[in-house]
């Protein structure tokens, strides 16, 4: 086929949308360049190799109590990501928790969530409010934010024609397998160096919003957790707040939103607290 061909179709076909149109209506259309399960298996070798070092430093899952709550809580949201996208439903979901003193919480590509025991001392202190940042960090998750910031970094890297060449040109598999190779390695590496943009933002705090009211948690719980980040951090830097934002229109936003969403939390709250 022609290469100029190719490299049309690759430009349309990788603008899309990844989640459905809910009551947050998050719509923008993304550039997801890169093929999922590319995305997805540079997520889980990411993943296991994070579970793997907290392993050999005896820092995975020793708190068992607070495993089984982050693990209760994680539950209760994914059984309401099918409103977001029916797949992630079947995703095979993980949920580890870390002791360290990080204030930090992540969840890569399909589903892989990892909650440091510093985020849950120091700053989540209820249920809600480990809601809400677990529901953020799927949001992003739902929105393969990840994915499409290896996307841009992939295309910024090889270039956008040269992408297309390298993935239409299958007799030169040693130049595909360099750039595969090479793929990886910066995937990874860029999962967690690259922040995410501010409408990213936006979209993951919206979607989290709204899964947590369709929990039964406390939408509002954002507004004092995110606003209790930003006061550690004049002491205590967060380290969810190098990927994320947090100032006064990001909490007036999140306020905003939780409470145009609230009639969700009404509605389901009574099915998980009879
Ligand atoms: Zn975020």
């Amino acid at each position: 086929m022609n290469k100029i061909l190719i490299f049309f179709f690759i430009l349309i076909s990788s603008c899309t949308t990844t989640t459905l149109k809910t009551d947050s209506e998050v719509t923008r259309k993304q550039f997801v360049l890169l093929p999922e399960f590319m995305a997805l298996s540079m997520a889980n070798q990411g993943y296991q190799e994070a579970k793997q070092k907290a392993q050999e430093s005896n820092q995975l899952n020793q708190d068992v109590f607070m495993l089984n709550e982050i693990r209760k809580i994680s539950y209760r949201l994914i059984d309401e990501v099918r409103y977001f996208r029916p797949d992630a439903a079947k995703w095979n979901w993980e949920i580890n928790l870390q002791t360290s003193d990080q204030i930090n919480a992540y969840c890569m590509p399909g589903g892989k969530i990892m909650v440091f025991t510093g985020l849950l001392d120091k700053a989540a202190k209820t249920n809600d409010e480990i809601a809400a940042v677990i529901g953020h960090e799927i949001a992003h998750a739902l929105r393969e934010h990840g994915r499409e910031r290896m996307s841009t970094a992939l295309v910024q890297q090889l270039g956008i024609l040269g992408f297309a060449i390298y993935i239409s040109d299958s007799t030169n598999n040693r130049q595909l397998q360099n750039a595969a190779i090479q793929g990886v390695a910066l995937g990874t590496t860029l999962f967690f160096a690259l922040p995410n943009s501010r409408e990213q933002e936006r979209e993951a705090d919206k979607i989290g919003l709204e899964l947590s009211a369709r929990s039964g948690y406390n939408p509002l719980a954002a507004v004092s957790l995110w606003r209790k980040m930003d006061e550690l951090n004049s002491s205590e830097p967060p380290e969810i707040l190098s990927t994320h934002p947090s100032n006064d229109s990001r909490i007036n936003d999140l306020k905003v939103h939780a409470e145009k969403i609230m009639y969700l939390y009404e509605e389901n709250k009574a099915r998980f607290n009879p």
